[in-house]
């Protein structure tokens, strides 16, 4: 029996010279006839064992011959540098223990198509590519979750069920909540404005829903958003935030997770090229800009995919759309003093097409205004009084944003489709596993 004192793969290189216990799943085996190869990945990382039967026991190497695919094992060994194995690592094997011997495992090697992998996402995420993704994932969690509370926000959790459509119902699940009508919430913000009035700088994290019934590579049912509020913050205050998050995660990711943009070939040559400040470009300008692209594209109308895209390449950084529209953006944005056609919002779209990552903006901070707004709206008054009496009592002009977890992964990562951001992804036609 080995002794369970185990290292992790990714800590490999601090143990170059040692014998180690390391336990996982073979993701791959192959054999010469005299040596065996083992891949085994343990969630970390992956590595590289090699078993020699002339250096080892008959009972070692027979073991080693019943191992399958995604078989759990347990493994001692040496450690050494080997820059051509995966990971840089190899560990010549001394011994060997079978956990669990795995069935004909489904997802083999080779190129599945998406469905197959989709109706099998319980077991696609061990494959090196899926958990790169989920380990860069958790990288920008981390990273927001530091960048905050450096900050001096504090977190303030915003519920998920909630009584009222925070920008209209179109997009909302309903439940039943004992005989009442009530919905999954599809942002936090409208709480978050209470909890900056009592925090003065606040963020949340959590799952938003939206029952979006387009199908898009950018849309999920389900998803994550880091939102934040800050009292006293202006529209600028709110970008400089933004652009100062934004490029923190970049960097946290460039450092933390070289191997894992490995294992996707990112072109990390994009992301090392973003730079601060971000580039600014006001909605007007933006549509004078597609229209000279020869975009048909009218002044009032929202930008499609498509026009991101073309906006956002003109730019290496992300870059921020503001001044948009009143009538293409929700109730509570402020207008601008200057012209009040156009609303203090901003959204940050990301480089290479990968579209807007982040929403926010300068909020309605007048009482008369914010009532007037929510009647045009047709919003139930009764349902607001709450979030308006946060305009009776102490109003400040205040600012937020809410970014949106796997349309930034996507983004990092390179990936096309934004279902391989989250370990389970809700989509328009699927909800298993
Ligand atoms: P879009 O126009 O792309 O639908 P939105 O204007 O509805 O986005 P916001 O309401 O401003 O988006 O939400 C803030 C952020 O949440 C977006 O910038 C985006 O990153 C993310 N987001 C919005 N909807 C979804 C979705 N269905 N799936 C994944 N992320 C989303
Ligand atoms: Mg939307």
């Amino acid at each position: 029996m080995i002794a369970v004192e185990t290292v992790s793969i990714k800590n490999l290189y601090r143990h170059v010279g040692e014998e180690v216990t390391l336990q996982g799943w073979l993701y791959n085996l192959r054999s010469s006839g005299k040596i065996f190869f083992l891949i085994i990945r343990d969630g970390s990382g992956i590595v590289q064992g090699v078993l020699v039967k002339k250096e080892t026991s008959t009972e070692t190497w027979e073991k080693a011959k019943q191992l399958t695919q995604e078989s759990s094992l347990r493994v001692r060994g040496v450690v050494r540098e080997e820059p051509r194995s995966p990971g840089g690592f190899e560990i010549q094997l001394t011994d060997l223990e079978i956990i669990g011997i795995a069935e004909p495992y489904p997802i083999s090697l080779k190129e599945h198509g998406v469905d197959f992998l989709a109706e099998r996402r319980h077991l696609w995420i061990r494959t090196p590519r899926q958990s790169a993704i989920l380990r860069i994932r958790a990288g920008i969690e981390h990273a927001s979750r530091v960048f905050f509370h450096e900050r001096d926000f504090i977190l303030a959790d915003a519920p998920i069920i909630t009584p009222a459509a925070c920008e209209g119902t179109t997009t909302l699940f309903e439940i039943d909540y004992h005989g009442e009508k009530a919905f999954l919430s599809q942002s936090g913000q409208l709480y978050n404005e209470a909890n900056a009035m009592a925090l003065g700088r606040m963020y949340c994290f959590g799952p938003t829903f939206r029952a979006e019934k387009s199908k898009t590579r950018r849309h999920l049912m389900e998803f994550w958003m880091l939102e934040a509020e800050a009292a006293f913050f202006d529209f600028e205050d709110n970008m400089r935030l933004q652009e100062d998050l934004v490029y923190h995660i970049v960097s946290h990711v460039l450092q933390h997770h070289r191997a894992d943009l490995d294992i996707l070939k990112r072109d990390i040559g994009r992301l090392e090229a973003i730079k601060l400040p971000f580039p600014r470009i006001s909605y007007t300008d933006a549509v004078e800009l597609l229209n000279s692209k020869g975009i048909e594209f009218k002044w009032g109308d929202d930008f499609g995919a498509p026009d991101e895209t073309a906006i956002s390449d003109h730019f290496d950084s992300p870059v921020f759309v503001h001044h948009f529209p009143v009538g293409i953006k929700a109730f509570y944005f402020k207008p601008d003093p200057d012209n009040p056609e156009v609303v203090l919002g901003a959204d940050l779209l990301a480089p290479e097409g990968y579209g807007e990552i982040i929403g926010g903006g300068q909020r309605l901070d007048d009482l008369k205004l914010l009532e007037q707004r929510i009647e045009e709206h047709g919003l139930p008054q009764e349902a607001f009084e709450w979030y308006v009496d946060l305009r009776r009592y102490g109003t400040v002009p205040h600012s937020g944003f809410g970014l949106g977890i796997e349309r930034t992964v996507s983004w990092l990562c390179g990936i096309e489709h934004i279902r391989e951001t989250i370990p389970f992804p809700r989509t328009l036609y699927r909800i298993y596993p």
